[in-house]
């Protein structure tokens, strides 16, 4: 089965907005750069041959479509039937490729030659150099100087896959200073240059490019269900919450539907230390409505309005505002949003790699933990799926020095003698 994309949602509306959330909150000089997007990104999708390509690369790429296996023994556990959407399964071991590869066909569509992007822990970093390398395009990948230190292995990654990483010494060298970087080039370069985001944020179009390319998920998981259980549609649907894209790709062809066909859509937001301590990246459920990015959306600010650095152990999840799409969906009740804390999901990182031979990324690990608490709420049998976004290999590092699971091995993981 190779899955055509079908590119059909009902926001955002003219204007780039989801209700109140979205829009472009940019200079005056990125606007036409944006025009330009938004025109070619709706002509790409009316495009049945860009459809059939992309169809075609997912597959032959990214390894599309990716499994939707049961967690068995979790399932047995809860009472409960747990759907796993294997995106850990994808080229590059996460859902981001789905976005990167869409948005290096967008490129080429529109005759752009070279790709940029910013990163903060390197994922998306990656996956943009993955995409460029695949069509030979050159990338440069604008990085905080403290995230490079912080994150040496993807900048090596990012490096063999022929990128250029530039690192970022203005401000506090993280995101928001590589993001303001990636900016000033693309303003500079635009006629030649692709800028790729790497979530559902940033200003109208990227969230709905972004949800485009995503949405790949969503309704795989659907025909999937269908095979499985004789239902297209759950009882409810689980995923993380960082920017929100691996969360929109698998809610949007839900979240649409009419109420009473409609499942629980639930995004698991990172409670940090505690939403009370201020440590944490949970935006919706405990921030407020401001701009970020160019867009409006859920945000984590102090009292003069100023965005508060998020905390969250998994570094995907780090990230101090969520998409707009998102910021509506909580508004208008199409989707809940919840909080689990560092503790819980390394807890849930734990269990789910023994109970299922599975290591999922820390930020998986959130929604995975949610289950306990779900179970509780859902008739015995209900199906549930989990959107596992990504595998957790890249975790093991934080997980030795978190769990303290490796202090009888030497970094190379060898016993001392
Ligand atoms: C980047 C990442 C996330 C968070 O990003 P979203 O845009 O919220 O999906 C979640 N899971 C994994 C595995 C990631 O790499």
């Amino acid at each position: 089965m190779t899955h055509a994309p079908t590119f059909d949602f009902p926001y955002p509306d003219a204007r780039g907005r989801f209700g109140a959330y979205g829009g472009r909150y940019v200079p005056e000089t990125l606007i036409p750069a944006l025009d330009e997007l938004a025109a070619a990104h709706d002509d790409a999708i009316r495009d049945p041959a860009f459809a059939a390509h992309l169809a075609e690369v997912l597959r032959d790429a990214v390894g599309r479509p990716s499994l939707l296996s049961e967690a068995t023994r979790t399932s047995e556990r809860l009472g409960l039937r747990v759907w796993l959407k294997r995106e850990d399964l994808n080229h590059t071991g996460a859902h981001k490729i789905n976005n990167t590869v869409g948005q290096v066909l967008l490129a080429r569509r529109m005759g752009k030659t070279r790709i940029i992007a910013e990163t903060g822990a390197g994922q998306h970093g990656v996956a943009t150099a993955t995409a460029a390398a695949m069509f030979g395009l050159p990338c440069v990948v604008y990085m905080g100087e403290e995230d490079v230190r912080r994150q040496a292995l993807n900048v090596v990654r990012m490096r063999l896959l022929g990128a250029e990483v530039v690192p970022v010494t203005s401000g506090t060298r993280t995101l928001k200073d590589a993001t303001n970087e990636a900016i000033r080039d693309w303003v500079t370069n635009v006629r030649d240059t692709f800028y790729v985001i790497g979530s559902v944020v940033g200003p109208h179009p990227y969230p709905r490019i972004v949800r485009d390319f995503q949405a790949v998920v969503g309704e795989e998981t659907m025909a999937q269900l269908t095979e499985r259980t004789g239902r297209d549609v759950p009882d409810a649907v689980v995923a993380c919450v960082g920017g929100g894209s691996n969360a929109i790709g698998i809610f949007a062809p839900f979240a649409y539907l009419p109420a009473e066909r409609r499942p629980r859509l639930i995004g698991v937001e990172a409670a940090g230390h505690g939403v009370g301590t201020g440590a944490h990246a949970a935006s919706i459920t405990a921030g407020k409505r401001g701009v970020l990015h160019g867009a409006m959306m859920y945000l984590m600010s102090d009292d003069d309005g100023q965005i508060s650095p998020a905390h969250s152990v998994s570094a995907g999840l780090d990230y101090p505002g969520v998409g707009p799409e998102h910021s509506y969906y909580a508004d208008a009740g199409l989707a809940e949003y919840v909080g689990v804390d560092d503790g819980a999901a390394l807890a849930a990182f734990q269990r789910f790699a023994r109970e299922e031979g599975i290591l999922p990324a820390l930020e998986t690990s959130h929604a995975l933990a949610y289950l306990d608490e779900l179970a509780t709420q859902l008739p015995a049998g209900a199906d549930v799926v989990v959107n596992l976004s990504g595998r957790g290999d890249k975790d093991v590092n934080e997980a030795m020095r978190v769990l303290n699971l490796g202090a009888d091995v030497q970094p190379g993981g060898e016993a001392p003698s």
